[in-house]
């Protein structure tokens, strides 16, 4: 799917919709749930949302918006989608903000608190009062509700969503960022886990794949094995494939998928595949990149790909060719991977952390393991046994698959804004 970007100020991104409509999804969601969707949403129409967030691709939140915004247009609602702009600078202090907020134990640069706070003022200006729900994505934007003037913020619901999973431990930042987030009239998080106490309406909304998407669509077997040849990666039948598809970023376990990928290839023959790229609001990737290039280099059977943000089918067909995949977080807002990984029928070993156990049942579809260097012993354990059982791999799989299915399509996650968005419009 191609985009527009637009810059600051400007109304909308522009996505190529009516490819899909909602009635697209009837195979995957059922007729009811298609119907009860398209009531609800009728209830709304001429209700406007406006969604703003910091990157048209890259990341989970541009993944779900990416499939979101058309079929919500298809079914007749006036949603809107801005991507506020900033520099180098502002996306440095984000990013070490994000860390932060998710335990990293480093320095916050609190100088950079000032260009926050201008660069969020430039992006007000894509506040222009029409939409009557105002749904904010993390927390670069989310100090926008603090420069609109008062009129408009009074006819305006402002929902906040986090992605992220808050470590309730750093008491400074968390009660800076409650005092901005109480501002607001709702709040969205991913996961129970990460349900902070604050003083606002608080709501848990688990996040969504596309099953028509291109990151998610069925493919051939040709079409599988001949994107996994271009990119020199032998055959799951004679080499099983590991497979870890993450930003490159200090959070996503890299390290611990090497070190416990390196314990199991004493024992048997396998690859491991480390599939990354940079999100445009993510300053960080380049750096872990190259850090990770001096890390795997000249240790055999192992690929690390740096890939464009739009490597949608190449990451389909990849996670289609794995044999195992990993996400051994140690912070995660949800895990979009997982649910893409069990989608492809795939038995997934995750970090048991943020999002992943409601997406994995340990020794049911997947394993969860401890997160960290204390998890490698673990999960190299639970690989070789996937390995060793691809029977037992196969059924995790379908189970997984099935799991996916009931709880973590599109359709629901349309479902739990659309009546989000109905509660708030007519309180
Ligand atoms: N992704 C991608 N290219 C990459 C790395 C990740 O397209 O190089 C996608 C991945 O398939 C998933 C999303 O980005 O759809 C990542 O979402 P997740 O919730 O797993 O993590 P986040 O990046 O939001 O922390």
């Amino acid at each position: 799917m191609t985009a527009v970007q637009k810059g600051a100020g400007d109304r909308d991104v522009i996505l190529p919709g009516g490819e899909r409509t909602i009635y697209d999804y009837i195979p995957y969601a059922g007729e009811e749930m298609i119907e009860r969707l398209v009531k609800l949403s009728e209830e709304l129409h001429g209700i406007t949302v406006q969604q703003v967030n910091s990157a048209l691709v890259g990341g989970g939140v541009a993944e779900m918006l990416q499939s979101l915004i058309p079929i919500q247009r298809s079914m007749g609602l006036d949603v809107q989608w801005n991507v506020i702009t900033g520099g180098h600078e502002f996306f440095r202090f984000t990013k070490s903000l994000h860390n932060f907020l998710q335990g990293k134990e480093t320095a916050l640069d609190i100088m950079g608190a000032k260009t926050y706070w201008e660069t969020n003022a430039v992006n007000a200006r894509l506040i222009d009062g029409t939409a009557d729900v105002v749904l904010i994505h993390d927390p670069q934007p989310a100090g926008l509700i603090a420069l609109v003037g008062p009129e408009i913020r009074a006819r305006q619901k402002w929902v906040w969503r986090c992605h992220i999973q808050l470590a309730r431990e750093i008491h400074q930042v968390t009660d800076y960022l409650r005092s901005l987030i109480e501002l607001y009239d709702a709040a969205i998080f991913s996961s129970a886990r990460s349900l902070p106490q604050w003083n606002i309406t608080s709501y848990i909304s688990l996040p969504y794949i596309d099953p028509l998407a291109e990151k998610n669509r069925e493919l051939t077997d040709e079409q599988v094995q001949g994107i996994r040849a271009e990119y020199g990666i032998d055959d799951a039948e004679k080499k099983p494939i590991i497979l870890l598809v993450s930003r490159f970023d200090p959070f996503k376990g890299h390290a611990y998928a090497i070190e416990a990928f390196e314990l199991v290839r004493r024992e048997r023959p396998c690859q491991l595949v480390l599939v990354g790229g940079t999100a445009a609001d993510d300053p960080e990737n380049q750096e872990i990149f190259e850090e990770l290039q001096d890390r795997v280099a000249g240790r055999p059977d192992i690929h690390l790909l740096n890939l464009p943000p739009d490597s949608h089918l190449v990451i389909n067909a990849l996670q289609r060719a794995a044999s195992i995949i990993l996400q051994p977080s140690i912070r995660e807002g949800f895990g979009l991977t997982v649910s893409e990984g069990m989608w492809k029928g795939k038995p997934v070993i995750g970090g048991d952390v943020g999002g992943i156990p409601a997406q994995i049942a340990d020794g049911y579809n997947g394993f969860l393991v401890t997160p960290g260097p204390d998890g490698v012993d673990e999960m190299a354990l639970r690989i070789s046994y996937l390995l060793r059982n691809p029977l037992l791999a196969r059924e995790m799989g379908r189970r997984g698959q099935a799991t996916v299915k009931e709880r973590f399509l599109i359709t629901r996650g349309i479902w739990d804004e659309l009546t989000l968005v109905k509660n708030l419009v007519t309180q």
